[in-house]
């Protein structure tokens, strides 16, 4: 079975390109009838807090990304432990103590000697006296992944295509602090196989890792007989100016919930950002799993335009059924009053503002003696009409008949005396809403104004 997983670490808030991740991976489960799990990287106990964490849950339940399951990193340690020292039995894994002053000095030497800055293995000469002498003088090691330099690197990158690195030019990676505590590469391999996962798609800040990582699923799960899964990167999300901008790396849900955006209009979008394929607000997740194809995805960076998710919410609310979007509008709005204002907004906060302009009261504009004169005979003839299906209609076809006003200058006193603005809703929807009562006395009002 398809199984994917969003792993982000609790170091901070969720933001457009990590949402981007965990909607492709939820995707992608969904397409194949697959699982998508939750994983909190929370290795790192003093990055890690829990607010954060319980920000991921809301971020991703707003966006109806539903979870089939969640592991936390930090409730797994005696499994990491026990992986670990299989690696250690097995001799993949080695004891180093250069400080990052000394790394920093290899580094800058064999750069200076034109080599490629890679961990120089000093430490796999260590002896067992050696070892010891360290430990007699409190010094602890940190524990590096032994690369097995005989294999070269390969995988069918779902996005990139075919990927080769070739071990000798990687640095055997730290896996493990002094301090006894985990850095990031091992137990996310160890995770993937518990959690059976099968398609890791993620960013492309992690194609080395994954090259690194590839050999530990080996030295890992040949034993037990896992195969690797399948593994995707995807382009890194630039702003509109093409760079990797600062508010793009912290523009999170929050703020976007409370700019009125709705997450239809934000999964629509980030669905296909980084296809050619065309953003489509009308699309539900269902028709976007279906046709969610890794072979769509280029590798150039993916454009995050904010006024194209504000132009795509605006189309969204347009279509947003009342049963969607009844707890959020203000008491007393109906379903027909939803309708009538629906295409006027392009937050639904706005729809409280338009259905004040139904309930009243009212301002009115000043207008001169002549529109006056019109109103209070607008005021006249609505009075003697029966008020039907379409009052507005009948209203302004009579009013027509009446005073041979026509266009702008028939409609347009009407709708400011009826609602107090210039433009809005159409009135044929909004006539019957405000009502005969209200509408009659508004038109009075205003012919009245002096
Ligand atoms: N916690 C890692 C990150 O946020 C997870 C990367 C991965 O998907 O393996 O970058």
């Amino acid at each position: 079975m398809t199984t994917t997983r969003f792993a982000p670490s609790p170091t901070g808030n969720l933001h457009v390109g990590n949402i981007r991740t965990a909607l492709h991976n939820w995707l992608l489960a969904k397409k194949h009838g697959g699982r998508f799990l939750l994983r909190i990287d929370d290795t790192d106990a003093e990055r890690s807090r829990e607010e954060y964490v319980a920000a991921i849950r809301t971020d991703l339940a707003w966006l109806g990304l539903t979870i089939d399951g969640e592991e936390r990193q930090s409730a797994r340690f005696e499994l990491y432990e026990r992986e670990f020292q299989r690696l250690a039995a097995s001799e993949h894994v080695y004891r180093c103590y250069e400080s990052a002053q000394e790394l920093d000095l290899k580094r800058k030497v064999r750069l200076g000697r034109g080599l490629p800055p890679v961990y120089d293995r000093a430490a796999l000469d260590l002896t067992e006296a050696d070892h010891a002498a360290s430990a007699a003088a409190g010094e602890a090691p940190h524990w590096r992944f032994k690369l097995d330099h005989t294999q070269p690197i390969e995988w069918l990158d779902g996005i990139r295509g075919a990927q080769h690195f070739d071990p000798v030019q990687l640095s055997d990676p730290v896996i493990r602090r002094a301090d006894g505590s985990w850095l990031y590469m091992l137990p996310s391999v160890i995770d993937d196989i518990a959690m059976g996962i099968t398609d890791v798609l993620r960013g492309e800040d992690h194609v080395s890792n994954t090259a690194t990582q590839l050999q530990m699923f080996t030295a890992l799960g040949a034993h037990e007989g896992f195969g690797p899964p399948r593994f995707a990167h995807e382009a890194l999300l630039v702003g509109t100016e093409g760079k990797l901008s600062k508010r793009l790396g912290s523009l999170g849900m929050a703020e976007l919930r409370e700019a009125g955006i709705e997450p239809e209009a934000l999964i629509a979008l980030l669905a296909r950002l980084g296809t050619a394929d065309p953003v489509d607000p009308a699309l539900g997740v269902e028709a976007l799993a279906a046709s969610f194809d890794l072979g769509r995805f280029g590798r150039a960076p993916a454009r995050f335009d904010e006024a194209e998710l504000h132009r795509l919410n605006a189309a969204v609310v347009h279509h947003l059924p009342f049963s969607r979007v009844a707890h959020l509008l203000p008491d007393g709005m109906s379903d027909a009053g939803w309708e009538a204002i629906r295409p006027n907004l392009a937050h639904i906060g706005e729809a409280a503002d338009w259905w004040k302009v139904v309930i009243g009261p009212i301002a009115y504009p000043d207008f001169d003696d002549e529109t006056r004169a019109f109103l209070a005979a607008a005021a006249e003839t609505l009075a003697a009409l029966v008020w039907g299906e379409n009052p507005w209609h009948a209203l302004t076809s009579a009013l027509k008949e009446a005073t041979g006003r026509k266009g702008k200058a028939l409609f347009w006193p009407l709708r400011q005396a009826l609602t107090g603005r210039e433009h809005g809703p159409d009135m044929a929807t909004l006539m019957p809403l405000i009502g005969r009562d209200a509408a009659l006395e508004r038109l009075a009002a205003t012919a009245r104004e002096v």
